[in-house]
């Protein structure tokens, strides 16, 4: 190791940074946050300091550097841009014995700065020791998008919680139960920004803990009902990368592709429970599926195309979890119809051209309870989802409704997966343009003026529609 990584205690104590200018600005407000009380050196100042110093949050000495503004320092930075400078800061600093750092200049540093991930009191810090910097900030940049952004106030509920567990709990229960407080569902809800909800779950579990203190009975698990987006798994959000990883079982429909399945934990169980087309009582079978493995204690994943709540059977899982009291988190995922705009480069609102957007099921045309007078007026945008079977109809009864034979339409199949194929046409051509290419669900259909915006196309050339392309 070329340098120690330590984490200085810093409240109140004197730092003296030697510079006026924007980098040692910089490091002025890094200092700030760790509470040192800091006095900068420096003839002149720049906009942001004299700023700090009217606000009482800095002293200043307004002089060229002289070494005995070192005498009282217990840490020294220097950020001037002239190295003779910087030299004698770090010269008369090392014969003081005080730390000092030179702002990019490893030479002349006694401890360098590392690339942070802030998650205060939880702090993450990256040092290449000087040999590749960029590596450092390109882990550092990982780190900031793995590490969940309320990491710091999980951190902060279970510190302030250790008194209670240590009250109840033997010191052999104590570490599982913290570790299932972490992985569980009282973290996912601290770090969903629902702490009272995280508290109500931290109660049950520690009295659960507490009564049965056995370190085989692994409790109850819970359920995550997690939107996988529309197929391309950059589209995944932060949280359901995260809550993947964590899981035991992930239960995943025909929609979610193995790119998806690949971000879970290499050791969770993958079940298919994708439904047949037709097939009756699928639903009941999955959710026996979730409560069975909820009540076996895993942390179970319920992966959805698009997001669970949007034609999801979401709202009946949690129905179903609610029933049988198993602790459930949803998890919103972009759905269809916004990949596929974003994809094909249709602006689903448009200033004058589109108000609204409705999504609407396009396979249940038989007990027909759509308005479809309202779904064929103009100036406005309809996805219809789960219509690639009813083409054909759809397009004779938005017709029928009064839109014109001429009205734009836009069908996008495998919406931001590599096979994505985009076809635009009216509602008098797209049913035949359609059976000539073959398009197979999943398959969305976008009506509207905003299918035929002159800019789309255009749009689209410049457009990156698969930045994963370019790396
Ligand atoms: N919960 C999902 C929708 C499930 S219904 C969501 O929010 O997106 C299934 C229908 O979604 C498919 O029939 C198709 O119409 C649409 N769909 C899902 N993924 C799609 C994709 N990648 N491209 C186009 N349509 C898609």
């Amino acid at each position: 190791m070329d340098h120690l990584p330590i984490f200085l205690q810093l409240h109140g104590r004197p730092v003296v940074v030697v510079g006026g200018g924007h980098v040692a600005a910089r490091k002025v407000e890094l200092l700030l946050r760790s509470g040192a009380r800091i006095s900068v050196i420096a003839p002149s100042l720049c906009e942001d300091l004299l700023g700090r110093v009217d606000a009482g949050e800095l002293t200043h000495t307004r002089a060229p550097f002289d070494p005995s503004h070192l005498d009282t320092a217990e840490l020294v930075v220097a950020a001037t841009s002239v190295r003779e400078v910087n030299a004698a800061v770090s010269h008369a600093a090392r014969e003081r014995r005080i730390p000092v750092n030179v702002v990019d200049d490893p030479e002349l540093s006694t401890f360098i700065f590392p690339a942070l991930v802030d998650r205060s009191p939880l702090v993450v810090a990256v040092s290449s020791a000087g040999h590749a910097p960029v590596l450092a900030r390109r882990l550092r940049e990982q780190l900031e998008a793995l590490l969940p952004a309320r990491l710091g106030a999980l951190a902060r509920f279970m510190g302030l919680r250790r008194k209670a567990v240590r009250s109840a709990l033997r010191p052999a229960a104590r570490r599982s139960f913290w570790e299932h407080v972490v992985r569980g569902v009282v973290g996912a809800r601290v770090l969903a920004g629902d702490e009272s909800g995280a508290q109500k779950a931290f109660e049950r579990e520690l009295y659960a803990s507490h009564v049965t203190s056995s370190a085989s009975d692994r409790g109850l698990g819970e359920v995550y009902l997690i939107g996988a987006g529309p197929g391309d798994p950059d589209l995944l959000t932060l949280r359901a990368l995260q809550l993947l990883q964590q899981a035991d079982v992930v239960l995943y429909d025909r929609l979610v592709p193995e790119t998806v399945l690949e971000c879970a934990r290499r050791e969770a169980q993958r079940v298919f429970v994708g439904k047949q087309a037709g097939e009756s009582g699928a639903q009941q079978r999955i959710n026996e599926l979730l409560i069975g493995y909820a009540r076996q204690g895993l942390r179970v994943a319920r992966l959805k195309g698009g997001d669970p709540l949007i034609f999801g059977r979401g709202g009946e899982e949690m129905e179903v979890l609610a029933a049988h009291g198993i602790p459930y988190l949803v998890v919103p995922g972009i759905t269809a119809a916004l990949g596929a705009a974003a994809a094909a480069g249709i602006p689903l609102t448009h200033r004058l051209v589109s108000q609204s957007v409705t999504l609407v099921a396009g396979h249940v045309l038989d007990d027909d309870t759509l308005d479809w007078a309202h779904l064929a007026s103009p100036h406005q945008t309809v996805v219809f989802y789960m219509g690639v079977a009813q083409l054909a109809r759809i397009v004779d009864r938005l017709r029928a409704g009064g839109l014109a034979s001429a009205h734009p339409v836009a069908l996008i199949e495998r919406a931001t997966l590599p096979e994505q194929r985009v076809f635009r046409g009216t509602l008098a051509t797209i049913a035949a343009i359609a059976t000539e290419a073959d398009v197979n669900p999943p398959a969305l259909l976008i009506v509207g003026e905003v299918a035929a915006l002159a800019s789309a196309d255009a749009l689209l050339g410049l457009a990156i529609t698969q930045p994963g392309a370019l790396a």
